[in-house]
């Protein structure tokens, strides 16, 4: 059974960086790949755009294909977004197919620090989006948890419905949401870096102007 990949973030916005690297997982897997903008995120401060100015701009950035499904499920979800309870909600309504909770290699360094980590691994296989020939140097604890899980092949996450670990060499662009949030309130424009179907839509990216 196909995978199905699940890319988080807070999307605030969602930027070609996000983009191109769920994109090239999705194909490297031959999987489609929920993105799933986070509600509360417990790690970081709070958006600066609402959560369905968030949705409403996947959205738009998505149209035209349909290998990555945009899912507001941690949107509408009170409390701090918990990948783990998401995964367990998948798990229920995907039986058997395949989950893939894709990383970004820092992000996965920092694993130890979410809340039940280490259940993800019962919950899904695990995708770690780094740039070719990156190498992060992961916590002992983590290390110590990957034991025996890393694949090469995407095919070996189809022989099981979780519990893997395989890394996946993307193009990642120099964008951040950060900076492009600077730029707009400073009256700037940041074309090429935002999905054009943005620029139609000035008051989703009214929030990030002073
Ligand atoms: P901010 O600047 O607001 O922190 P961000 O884009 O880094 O934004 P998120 O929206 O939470 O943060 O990112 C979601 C995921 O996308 C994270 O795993 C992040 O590492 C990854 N990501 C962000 N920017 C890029 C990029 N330019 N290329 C590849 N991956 C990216």
């Amino acid at each position: 059974m196909k995978p199905l990949g699940i890319f988080g973030g807070t999307f605030d916005p969602i930027h070609l960086g996000h983009l191109c690297v769920a994109w090239e997982a999705s194909e490297l897997l031959d999987a489609d790949v929920l993105m799933m903008p986070s509600g509360v995120p417990p790690h970081r401060p709070p958006p600066i755009a609402g959560a369905p100015e968030r949705l409403a701009m996947l959205q738009v950035a998505l149209r035209g294909q349909s290998r990555l499904i945009p899912d507001g499920r941690e949107l509408a979800r009170s409390g701090p977004s918990y990948t783990v309870d998401t995964l367990v909600e998948l798990r229920s309504e995907h039986g058997d197919r395949p989950l893939v909770l894709l990383l970004g290699a820092d992000a996965f360094a920092g694993l130890p620090d979410w809340h039940g980590w280490r259940r993800l691994f019962d919950l899904a296989h695990v995708g770690v989006l780094s740039r070719p020939g990156e190498q992060t140097v992961l916590p002992d604890e983590l290390a110590q948890a990957n034991t025996g899980r890393w694949v090469d092949d995407p095919a070996a996450l189809r022989t099981r419905v979780a519990g893997k670990l395989i890394a996946l060499s993307v193009t990642p662009l120099e964008i951040s949401a950060t900076r492009i949030r600077e730029l707009i309130a400073t009256g700037r424009e940041p074309r090429y870096q935002l999905p054009s179907g943005l620029f139609d839509r000035a008051d989703l990216l009214a929030p990030y102007r002073r």
